[in-house]
């Protein structure tokens, strides 16, 4: 790892500027007008921006690897700009013991491109246990509904569940659909319209009450994934400040009146809603309702995604995009600089308790370089997840030229310039 100077529009105290960062054992040391050394890199009027963070990935790894594995998932982070995921439990096994973390770590240390954290799944068998492994996750991760391949916990063990991580003082993500509700409305779908029917919003509503009543008189992190609907934004709006919630990318740009309702690539849990809850949606990222955006990177293969739609499996592909697709967001005004660095970058630092997510001294060198006049259409081909298919194809958006991570020049000319393995584990 080189120290280096790098000298570009930087964003930084809420306006641009054009000065240097100064780059040290991967850290920031110095931010100033003018900066000199040995090895200077100017980018121009090219900007630099921090590195993004996506709290919610499914790697897939171990276990359904012929959908994405650490390698080919830290890939499609790496080129998307993100410089530090954390992955989801329900792989197979299930990441929900100190025996399936370690194994998942040696997985990740080997293989991954960039940073990453694991979350440990709670179940109602490991419940009273979770303390044993929390030096070896980055936080819980709570299933109140099923969904692909997930794990499940009774809402009777959920009180119980949450006191216990509350202990660990560690941050508990919470996918927040009522399993009794989902059972309720089970039922043959044959299109979006069937599938929005099956996890109505009121599965929502009724998972984010008993998340919010179970975890009043808590003090630790409680976050809700995916908010997808306006009954779950409502309950939410009385929430203590401990309790953050997420939105992901296609409930931001997707509704069932624009999309193909046939089409199972858009088949997602919780489901993509209505125009309206997409609206409210995006109130919620404009008026620091929305606390982050998370791709919830669910890649299935296209054999698994192209057959009948009640047969194909729930979730699509996003960490390469999220970033990308969000800077584009920006330009057409749907929200502010400003607010997408707080969603995307500063906001899942502060809950992961991470030096990063921030153009400041001391902080990690995590950094992208992004020409804002340059706009290229979303193609599955040019991108790196294994699963080979995307729901944006043909979007326009805004991919970085450059990526550093710690210091190190991750990214650029669309190569990848490190070793697989050079990420490490943030967890713990
Ligand atoms: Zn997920």
């Amino acid at each position: 790892m080189t120290d280096f100077t790098i000298e570009g529009k930087i964003y930084h105290n809420g306006t641009f500027e054009h000065a240097c960062l100064s780059i040290k054992q991967g850290k920031i040391v110095a931010i100033k007008k003018t900066l000199k050394s040995d090895t200077h890199l100017n980018v121009g009027t090219n900007l630099i921006l921090p590195a993004g963070i996506d709290l919610h990935v499914h790697f897939r790894d171990p276990g359904f690897t012929q959908k994405e594995d650490f390698l080919t998932g830290s890939t499609a982070a790496a080129f998307g700009g993100i410089s530090c995921i954390c992955d989801m439990p329900n792989t197979q096994p299930q990441t929900t013991s100190t025996q399936t973390l370690k194994e998942k770590l040696q997985l990740a240390s080997q293989k991954s491109y960039v940073d990453f954290g694991l979350f440990a799944g709670i179940n109602d068998e490991n419940i009273g246990r979770l303390s044993e492994f929390s030096s070896l996750c980055a936080g819980y991760k709570i299933f109140l509904g099923s969904s692909t391949h997930s794990l499940h916990l009774s809402p009777q063990n959920l009180r119980v569940a949450l006191v216990e991580t509350n202990r660990t003082k560690k941050l508990t993500l919470l996918h927040a659909e009522d399993e009794h509700c989902l059972k309720q409305h089970q039922d043959h779908e044959h299109s979006l319209i069937d599938h929005l029917r099956c996890r109505s919003a009121e599965c929502e509503e009724t998972a984010v009450q008993m998340i919010l009543q179970n975890t009043h008189d808590l003090t630790s992190l409680i976050h809700i994934c995916h908010l997808s609907s306006c009954e779950g934004f409502e309950v939410l709006r009385k929430r203590p400040h401990n309790v953050s919630v997420g939105v992901t990318p296609h409930h931001l740009f997707f509704d069932v009146q624009t999309i193909d309702k046939n089409q199972p690539f858009y088949k997602v849990n919780p489901p993509i809603r209505s125009s309206f809850d997409k609206e409210t949606l995006w109130y919620g990222v404009n008026n620091h309702f929305i606390d982050i955006v998370e791709s919830d990177h669910a890649p299935h293969t296209l054999d698994e995604k192209t057959v009948d739609f009640d047969n194909a499996p729930s979730g699509m592909p996003g960490v390469e995009t999220l970033y990308p697709l969000l800077l584009m967001a920006m330009k057409k005004d749907l929200l502010s600089l400003d607010t997408l660095l707080s969603l995307l970058c500063e906001k899942p630092a502060q809950l992961l308790h991470l030096p990063k997510g921030k153009i400041e001294v001391g902080w990690d060198a995590d950094f992208i370089v992004v020409d804002l006049k340059k706009i290229q259409p979303i193609v599955a081909d040019q991108l790196h997840s294994k699963c080979g298919w995307t729901a944006y194809e043909g979007f326009p958006a805004m991919f970085p030229s450059m990526v550093f991570i710690r210091g190190e020049k991750v990214i650029e000319d669309n190569q990848i310039l490190i070793k697989k393995g050079f990420g490490t584990s943030v967890g713990g």
